[in-house]
């Protein structure tokens, strides 16, 4: 039955055809890259997301592939200090400690 479906889906090439509910040809391989996500799916994503735990071996890969990536260097126009863009957006600029706003 399941190799008929597959037939089927080969021969109306449901994968690649706009008004197809079915996104792969029933092989499984979901081609979905690059289409924007819906705020239904992306917050369905959140929740599955939200608290779940990394095993090591998927935490050390993670930090693998951050490890020695250049940030670009910007400056903060409060105080004067210079850093990568990641942490100077994040304690300077709006949030920076002369504002005295903390
Ligand atoms: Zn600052």
């Amino acid at each position: 039955m399941i190799e008929l479906e597959t037939e089927i889906l080969d021969c109306v090439d449901a994968r690649n055809d706009q008004r197809s509910y079915n996104k792969h040809n029933g092989d499984g391989n979901f081609t979905v890259t690059g289409k924007p996500k819906s705020e239904e799916h992306k917050s369905k994503l959140r929740k599955w997301n939200l608290g779940r735990k990394m095993s090591i071996d998927a935490r050390a890969k993670m930090s693998e592939v951050r490890t020695g990536k250049i940030h670009k260097l910007v400056i903060c126009p409060h105080c004067g200090k210079e850093g990568g863009d990641n942490n100077m957006y994040r304690y300077h600029f709006e949030k920076c400690k002369t504002l005295g706003n903390l």
